[in-house]
């Protein structure tokens, strides 16, 4: 087992700007890039609204040149993942998939969250091809056209409201006979003439030559009067909730309910001195690659700090 100074878990835009910044600082960070290297942003395709591209990069690429960069200042960038953690003491000690361990003096946790999925092998499918789990991220692909928008909740409502000052109609998939979101969210969405909530609705299935062309829906699933049709769209969106991959040390952390980490207030300090949580796992509103680079700097930035006065 080796003893390191500083560990950063997951290799999405937190991650590697965390390893950037700690590199140029001197120290020499060792990356676990998880289950998903490059994070959640390599499920896109294009990153148009990442600032310095003002032609817009593909996704791969842009994680592609972060990783580079953070190797340029010294990282040590390992394929594992962690399964197994024990803050309770320093150095803290973690376990990982391919049965290594390691020890490190600080921690940064920039694991992300997973956007939730229906679980339809045509999500797969399209992905990337009409199917996407961000509006802010891929909602412009979409301008002037008819897309839907699953889910009853805040995300929903906010992504729906979004996409409406693009698209040209949105609809909302619905599976209860009302929404889930904040009264000031429903109010908004149902005010909105270029929405239009579809309740009791479950998607079977996708169709489309060339992406995604419309969903096989059904209304009032195993009800006497229950209908299947095709909704004609152009884009189809996920907002039924994500998941922060927190687990493997959420034992330790002080979370929220879902999971996410708390840290305090808006620096990346977490309950424990010396970790630190950058980007999604610690941010359940913004989840954008912009503001996810930042907080691993912010991280990075402490480890460095509480490192130098150990
Ligand atoms: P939520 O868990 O609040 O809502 C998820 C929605 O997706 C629900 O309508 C749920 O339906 C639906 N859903 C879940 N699984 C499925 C499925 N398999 N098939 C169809 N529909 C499904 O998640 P959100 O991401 O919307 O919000 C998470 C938290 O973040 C909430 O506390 C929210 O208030 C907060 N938030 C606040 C915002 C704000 O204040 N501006 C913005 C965004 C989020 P059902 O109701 O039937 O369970």
């Amino acid at each position: 087992m080796t003893h390191e100074q500083l560990v950063i878990l997951g290799s999405g835009p937190a991650g590697y700007t965390a390893a950037i910044y700690a590199g140029r600082s001197g120290l020499t960070p060792v990356i676990y890039e998880g289950l998903q290297p490059g994070g959640q942003l390599t499920t896109t395709t294009e990153v148009e609204n990442f600032p310095g591209f003002d032609e817009g990069i593909d996704a791969n690429e842009l994680m592609d040149r972060m990783r580079k960069q953070a190797e340029r200042f010294g990282a040590d960038i390992r394929e594992a993942m962690a399964v197994r953690s024990d803050l309770s003491k320093r150095p803290f000690h973690l376990w990982f998939d391919d049965g290594s361990e390691v020890c490190c003096d600080s921690l940064i946790i920039a694991t992300g969250a997973s956007a939730k999925y229906l679980g339809l092998s045509d999500e797969e499918k399209y992905r990337g091809q009409g199917v996407s789990a961000c509006a802010t991220c891929d909602g412009f692909f979409y301008r002037g056209k008819r897309v839907a928008v699953v889910g009853g909740g805040d995300t929903a409502c906010e992504e729906a409201a979004y996409l409406a000052g693009l698209a040209e109609k949105v609809y909302m998939i619905v599976r209860k006979p009302f929404l889930r979101a904040s009264q000031i969210m429903q109010d908004r969405v149902l005010q909105n003439p270029k929405i239009e909530v579809l309740f009791e609705h479950n998607t079977l299935g996708l169709f489309g030559d060339n992406g995604v062309e419309g969903a096989h829906l059904v209304h009032r699933k195993g009800q006497p009067d229950e209908r299947i049709y095709d909704l004609p769209i152009d884009g189809f969106f996920l907002a039924i909730g994500h998941k922060p991959n927190s687990d493997v040390v959420s034992e330790w952390l002080k979370t929220d309910e879902q999971g996410y980490i708390l840290t305090e207030g808006k620096s990346p300090r977490t309950s424990i001195p010396g970790v630190y949580a950058a980007g999604d796992v610690a941010d359940p509103h913004y989840r954008q690659a912009v503001i996810a680079a930042a907080s691993g700097a912010q991280a990075a930035m402490e480890a460095e700090k509480f490192l130098s006065q150990q």
